[in-house]
């Protein structure tokens, strides 16, 4: 398992990702730099609910658990982790925080937060922003409350990492009362990864990140793209949700909006349906009308098909716009970086985009690097900052 951290806090923290229909989790002992135990439940709230468990040397779990709803998939979790057979640990008590990834933290979340009743209070506030995600986060907040009382919790946002960004940039060209009444604007997505391979870049370069400018590629089945200016968030690719920006897996990313009232007219769209094109059905998997996964469209390419060649040149040329853009607007540039599923083991992609920017890049001597993200590591991270801080 990964390691990370020399000397660490000593903490063993527990990070919780809760989605609508799973929740993702890792333990971590940041003394020992260890990754404890990793695992998933899924299909919450079917019959068919599913927990598997991995704690590493061969320590492997995969079962049908009982979990109608999130309170009885964190049950299961806490459990796992101190069952005699496959658990890490005596006793929960053992745990020193947890860490919960939040989707949206609007305006009002500039970094990771302990959580609280009014913190709770706040991300409900924020579920009409990100209503797939916002409401199970805080459903697996509540449940890890009622099971660990005593134990802290943090807040890490995915947006949060973005809230540097200069309102230039992130006001759009609309009536201007639509971001007071409703706070339409740019937020931003991915941000615990942007961060986190910021920071990786700067041990790389061996600079500190706040002398550092850089282009940094999420890219994995959404894809995101984020101007760091001194190692700061100042745009990023992703919008008032994550359907702008890059092309996808299923998502669209830029279009005109007029485009998309024009198809709705014509084929009867309700916004609902709408909605489902533009982030289900579209992205690699409305080109190519079979798959939004990129080794199925390379495969493809590899066959000769012409549609996969396009797919591939539309993804890698947003990429190249998005680059140049955010150079110009930066002034110089350090390094790009590549990273998620698609640009850290895309060998096709990383040639593709770095043929088209070598000479560019060349002019700032900088560099083209592939850096493996881990958000789960950095939620960690800023958990036991978080904790360590109210401590002190
Ligand atoms: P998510 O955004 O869901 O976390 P990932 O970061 O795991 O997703 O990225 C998923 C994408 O990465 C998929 O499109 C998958 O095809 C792509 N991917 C994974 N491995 C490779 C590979 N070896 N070559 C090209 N693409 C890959």
């Amino acid at each position: 398992m990964r390691a990370h951290l020399k000397n660490g806090p000593a903490m063993k923290i527990l990070i919780i990702n809760s989605g609508s229909s799973s929740i993702k989790y890792r333990l971590f002992d940041l003394k020992k730099d260890r990754l404890l135990c990793k695992g998933i439940v899924e299909r919450i709230g079917s019959d068919k609910a599913l927990i598997s468990h991995d704690a590493g040397r061969g320590r492997c779990f995969t079962g049908k658990v009982e979990a109608c709803d999130h309170y009885k998939a964190i049950r299961h979790i806490f459990d796992i982790l101190v069952s005699p057979k496959s658990g890490v640990m005596n006793s929960w008590a053992d745990i020193s925080a947890i860490g919960h990834r939040v989707v949206h933290g609007a305006e009002m979340f500039k970094g990771p937060v302990l959580i609280n009743k009014a913190v709770i209070k706040a991300i409900e506030g924020f579920n009409e922003l990100a209503p797939l995600h916002n409401p199970p986060a805080v459903l697996g907040i509540k449940a890890c409350i009622e099971f660990a009382k005593g134990i802290p919790q943090a807040a890490v946002f995915d947006t949060a990492f973005h809230q540097t960004i200069p309102p230039y940039a992130y006001t759009y060209g609309i009536p201007y009362g639509f971001y007071k009444k409703y706070g339409i604007r740019r937020y931003g997505f991915h941000g615990t990864s942007h961060k986190y391979v910021s920071q990786q870049a700067a041990k790389i370069l061996k600079k500190p990140l706040s002398r550092l400018n850089l282009v940094t590629c999420h890219l994995g089945n959404g894809c995101s793209i984020t101007a760091v200016k001194s190692g700061r968030s100042i745009d990023t690719s992703m919008g008032f949700t994550p359907l702008e920006g890059l092309l996808m897996g299923t998502r669209s990313g830029d279009i005109d909006p007029a485009a998309v009232l024009f198809i709705m007219e014509k084929e009867g769209l309700s916004i609902k349906d709408a909605d489902h094109m533009l982030n289900k059905k579209s992205g690699i998997l409305g080109l190519s009308g079979v798959s939004n996964d990129m080794r199925d469209i390379l495969k493809r390419l590899r066959e000769g098909d012409k549609m996969a060649a396009l797919i591939l040149d539309i993804f890698a040329y947003r990429i190249i716009k998005y680059i140049g853009a955010y150079t110009a607007v930066m002034n110089r540039i350090d390094a790009v970086v590549l990273t998620g599923g698609i640009g850290e083991n895309s060998a096709v992609i990383k040639s593709m985009i770095g043929r088209r920017v070598k000479g560019f890049l060349s002019k700032f001597r900088a560099r083209l690097i592939v850096i493996p993200t881990d958000e789960e590591w950095m939620i960690a991270k800023e958990t036991s900052e978080m904790v360590g801080a109210k401590n002190r």
